[in-house]
């Protein structure tokens, strides 16, 4: 992930080869979760120092809901495979491009090289290099040069967007706005930025701590405290 160096966005992470991660807008902060906790009690934040405490408190005994008042709007671009990871996650609200209104862009995901698969875990990737790389690469780089051939033979054929997509691979980027309020968000990190999850949707979701670090700096802390 690349932090993109233009002064006027210091939310917008480059993902991938083609992807991104942008932050629309946020509403809240630890001093919201910290006054949405003390409403029991009629009161409001006591300082620092107690207020980080209660913080760390509330996520180790998982009083998640003050947490819920405090919300992300995400703008992401990532491959079809990708999104269909994200969109398991169901405490969000999600609007997506349609390839039925709008024709797709010859925009697909190519890794720079192929992983092994994993033994040990099933579902994993590893590093390895027991393949010639260049080479897959080119077949791989073909079979989606053929799919997006066959696609816009079938539209230049008069079949509608809805069916001409069918052709297409995983690989093809997509993109989505995603909402999500900062408990949803902090259950997506601990699964997502997992070495068990994928690699790919894990560069995502490293660039989205980032953000939630910024934003949320007292939970972050305690995040990282809580669940080591
Ligand atoms: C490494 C990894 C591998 C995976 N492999 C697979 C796989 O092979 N096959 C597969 O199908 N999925 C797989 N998943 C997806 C996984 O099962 C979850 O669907 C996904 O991680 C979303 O998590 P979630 O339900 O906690 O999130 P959300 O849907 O955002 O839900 C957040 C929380 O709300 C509560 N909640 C939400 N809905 C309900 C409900 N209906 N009932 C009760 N409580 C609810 C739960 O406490 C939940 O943790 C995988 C995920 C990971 C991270």
């Amino acid at each position: 992930m690349t932090k993109t160096e233009e002064k006027t966005d210091s939310h917008l992470y480059n993902i991938l080869d083609k992807g991104f991660v942008k932050l629309v807008d946020f509403m809240g902060g630890d001093a919201r979760a910290v006054d949405s906790a003390r409403v029991s009690f009629g009161s409001k934040s006591k300082g620092e120092e107690q207020d980080k405490r209660l913080i760390e408190y509330l996520l180790k005994h998982q009083h998640h809901t003050p947490f819920e008042h405090c919300v992300f709007q995400f703008h992401i671009k990532c491959p079809i495979f990708v999104a269909r990871q994200w969109m398991r996650h169901r405490w969000g609200s999600y609007n997506e491009i349609s390839a039925r209104y709008s024709e797709v862009k010859e925009e697909f995901y190519i890794p720079e090289k192929f992983r092994l698969q994993d033994t040990l875990n099933k579902q994993s990737s590893v590093e390895g290099n027991s393949f010639d790389n260049e080479k897959l690469l080119k077949e791989y780089s073909a079979s989606i040069d053929a799919s997006f051939k066959t696609y816009k033979s079938l539209l230049d054929s008069g079949v509608a967007r809805e069916m001409a997509r069918m052709a297409l691979p995983v690989s093809q980027y997509t993109q989505f706005y995603w909402s999500a309020n900062a408990r949803s968000l902090l259950n997506f990190l601990s699964l997502r930025m997992d070495e068990h999850a994928q690699l790919e949707i894990r560069e995502y979701a490293d660039a989205m701590a980032e953000i939630f670090k910024e934003k949320m700096p007292w939970t972050w802390e305690a995040f990282i405290k809580t669940t080591k």
